[in-house]
């Protein structure tokens, strides 16, 4: 019989939100899979867990792969474990979970701590319709671009964000989405320094830019989705010229014509048309 691939969530900063299960499992199993095992060394050091750990990384990961399938192919069982909170979101282990499916061996998730689902449950933002986007584009031009494309989207938005960024996309997100679109920014989430802020994008460009200490540690922002209130400069263009096109033209050319005149994004000014035209059926 084959092993089993246990997805082990781990910490997220704070030791106690290990569960008891997760080391009940990472004690038991033959081999623990660690996106570094220095740091997850560390970690196991804390539990006394003195299981083997193999190094595990989606890049490279045929090989990997390999010494982990001719474990689990051999009886073993296995757990997967990133350096914090839930393996595969924005971590690695996507291919490896994939390839464990697809070939039937058995996967098992331990549930546990997520940086994006515990800002999301203290952000005081609408959570019955989210959406996780993981980290913007690093370069500005490429960071712009995925906001626009996201400017008409209605659920909650979820993005995990590096210190050292977290001021040009701050002020990005100010820019594309409007001064009043409300944020939460939660940092260092189950640590010492926890701090979670909220306010309008405007309210925390200022805050954060001026104030070193906003822009260290882990962090997450939480962005209300699209009310059908459109801000920026740029995007009230666009929603200027769309309503004039709409009211001659079928959506989806309105949507390419709107994007002719205003450089806008195809996809994303085809939403805000379809969002402009069901309110307009809806005040009918
Ligand atoms: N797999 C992890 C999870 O389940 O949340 C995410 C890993 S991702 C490589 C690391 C990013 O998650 C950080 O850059 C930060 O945006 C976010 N993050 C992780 N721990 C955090 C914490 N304690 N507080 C705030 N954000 C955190």
């Amino acid at each position: 019989m084959t092993g089993t691939l246990y997805v082990v969530a781990t910490p997220i900063g704070n030791m106690g939100d290990i569960s008891a299960r997760a080391i009940e499992v990472l004690t038991a199993v033959d081999l623990i899979a660690a996106e570094d095992t220095r740091h997850s060394g560390r970690l196991l050091g804390h539990f006394q867990i003195t299981t083997p750990l193999v190094a595990y990384h989606d890049h490279g990961a045929e090989a990997q792969g390999e010494r982990i399938f001719a474990a689990l192919d051999a009886g073993k069982d296995v757990a997967l474990i990133s350096d914090a909170g839930t393996p595969l979101v924005s971590d690695p282990g996507y291919r490896l979970v994939r390839s464990a499916r697809l070939k039937a061996y058995k996967v098992v998730p331990l549930p546990g701590a997520c940086a994006a689902i515990t800002a999301l449950s203290a952000a005081g933002l609408p959570s019955d319709r989210f959406c996780f986007e993981g980290f913007l584009p690093a370069k500005q031009s490429q960071r712009r671009k995925a906001l626009e494309g996201l400017l008409t989207e209605t659920r909650t938005l979820i993005f995990y964000e590096a210190p050292h960024r977290i001021v040009a996309t701050l002020d990005d997100l100010c820019e594309v989405f409007g001064a009043a679109r409300e944020v939460t920014l939660a940092r260092e989430l189950s640590k010492t320094y926890e701090t979670i802020l909220s306010g309008s994008l405007g309210e925390l460009v200022l805050q954060v830019s001026s104030d070193p200490n906003q822009q260290k540690g882990e962090m997450v922002l939480v962005v209300r989705g699209f009310d059908g209130v459109v801000e920026s400069a740029q995007a009230m263009e666009e929603q200027r010229v769309l309503s004039l096109l709409l009211a001659d033209l079928p959506v989806k050319q309105a949507a390419t014509l709107a994007a002719k005149i205003t450089g806008g994004q195809r996809n994303a000014l085809y939403k805000m048309a379809l969002a402009l035209k069901q309110d307009s059926q809806a005040g009918a």
